[in-house]
């Protein structure tokens, strides 16, 4: 049966452009992948014989040239959309594990597609002549199967970045890792050494958030391991504890696999147990307790999110999410505004969530009442936010303005009285209502000096 892959209509016109100045010209990689899988591609890339001023002269469309005319990538834009254009090439020697030291135009695609890294993204399409699939990437995606083009060991040598795509592809398309290809990720893992934190954390978010992460993750600690080292002592360290049927890694895996799949979430299940390891003691009974360990599991998550160069309101919430996760306190009004004063409105759902994947993620022992007290902080918090109750400074019925008015002198003072106000009406001790807390106020002030 001939392949039929729908191109949108402004990679046709691209494509038709090329070709009818006799020029080669294909959709390729990733987009004839998703298409045949029936996913929507994220982008459609186009590969053609023209060399790059040809293509620009060609097409007569704006253009962005990215790596130089000597890397052969241009990007147009066209009907409001960019499309990289690549010619024909060959890499030659990688000596870095990195990037190419220079790179041939050819003018098969066939030998453009055994440059690409796995089957499946070694494919390219166009009307006139068809699927182009030289390496059996079509068998591959109908048996599921992430394979490198050509030797595994070769082709991760000379990139290292290629180990962390296929273990992102296998997540992401819920798609195996062929064998020799999954022994030579494992062996060849400390290439990643080589690669920057900023290429290494992209390809890792997009794991994290596969369909698939629970069996690579499950699969691929050692991997993972080269740039996180702080999760191998999680591997195979049991938890000695009724609350648990597996080692702390394992616990791990299933807790990021349970969360929504949302970068935060995945980023702080993937940490939230992180310090397990340094805070472990067993007691008479042989019991395993881990008493500090969200604290302990907050400053590795900061230090590692922050090596990872991850964005500073990531860091931030998961944090927050890590140091709260195994809080227990009674669903009472007052402790979840006093949790909301930590987390805000927006993250404490998030927080709901990271404690239902943890308590998913552990024995059935308890189960069923883990997740009923969380159900019911969740009502105790829905109940707290359409009441508008105060959990935050700028929601006190009094300010910095109403304390000088009343005769307060500015100062540092002024701040631990407002604090003090808030907490006592966090703990129902006093009403949000400006007459009392200014009365309040007089006496924390005087108890002060
Ligand atoms: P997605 O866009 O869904 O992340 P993709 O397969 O399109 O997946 P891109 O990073 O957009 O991935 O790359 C486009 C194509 O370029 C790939 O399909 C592959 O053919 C090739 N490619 C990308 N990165 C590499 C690499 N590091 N080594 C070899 N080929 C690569
Ligand atoms: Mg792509």
């Amino acid at each position: 049966m001939e392949l039929k892959i729908n191109l949108p209509e402004n990679v046709k016109y691209l494509i038709n452009k090329l070709t009818n100045s006799g020029y080669k010209a294909y959709a390729v990689g990733g987009c004839i992948r998703d298409s045949i899988m029936g996913l929507e591609p994220n982008d459609w890339d186009i590969c053609t014989s023209a060399e790059p001023d040809m293509i620009v002269s060609v097409l007569g469309l704006p253009t962005i040239i990215k790596n130089g005319l000597r890397h052969g990538t241009v990007t147009v834009r066209f009907n409001g959309e960019s499309y990289e254009i690549t010619t024909f090439r060959t890499d030659g020697v990688y000596s870095d594990n990195r990037r190419p030291e220079s790179v041939t135009f050819v003018t098969d695609v066939r030998e453009d597609l055994s440059r690409r890294d796995f089957t499946v993204n070694a494919l390219a399409y166009n009307e006139t002549d068809g699927l182009i699939d030289c390496f059996g990437g079509l068998d591959d995606i109908k048996n599921r199967m992430i394979r490198c083009v050509g030797d595994p060991d070769k082709r991760f040598a000379e990139d290292g970045l290629r180990l962390m795509r296929a273990v992102r592809f296998a997540s992401c398309l819920g798609f195996e890792i062929e064998e020799k290809t999954a022994q030579s990720i494992h062996n060849n893992r400390e290439l990643l050494k080589n690669i920057s934190a900023e290429r290494i954390t992209s390809e890792l978010i997009k794991l994290l958030c596969g369909r698939n992460s629970e069996k690579i993750l499950t699969d691929y600690p050692d991997l993972i391991g080269v740039f996180i080292p702080e999760i191998l002592p999680m591997v195979g360290f049991s938890q000695q504890n009724p609350h648990h049927c597996y080692d702390v890694w394992i616990h791990t895996v299933k807790a990021v696999s349970f969360i929504e799949r949302e970068p935060l979430l995945r980023i702080a299940a993937l940490f939230h147990d992180i310090g397990k390891p340094d805070c472990f003691t067993a007691d008479e009974h042989g019991t395993g307790h881990f008493h500090g360990h969200p604290k302990r599991s907050a400053e590795l998550a900061r230090d590692i999110m922050t090596r990872l160069r991850l964005d500073n309101k990531t860091i931030d919430d998961s944090e927050v999410l890590i140091k709260l996760h195994d809080l227990r306190p009674p669903a009472k009004d007052k402790n979840v505004r006093r949790l909301l004063s930590k987390t805000g409105k927006e993250l404490f759902p998030k927080l709901l969530s990271l404690k239902k994947a943890d308590a998913l993620a552990q024995s059935s022992y308890m189960r069923a009442e883990k997740l009923r007290y969380i159900e019911q902080l969740r009502k105790v918090y829905e109940k707290v936010i359409s009441s508008g109750d105060a959990y935050e400074l700028k929601m006190l019925d009094i300010n910095g303005k109403d304390l000088i008015s009343s005769g307060m002198r500015p100062g540092k003072d002024m701040g631990s009285v407002l604090n003090e106000l808030l907490s006592r009406v966090i703990e129902g001790e006093l009403p949000n209502e400006k007459q009392t807390l200014l009365k309040a106020a007089q006496e924390i002030r005087n108890s002060l000096s």
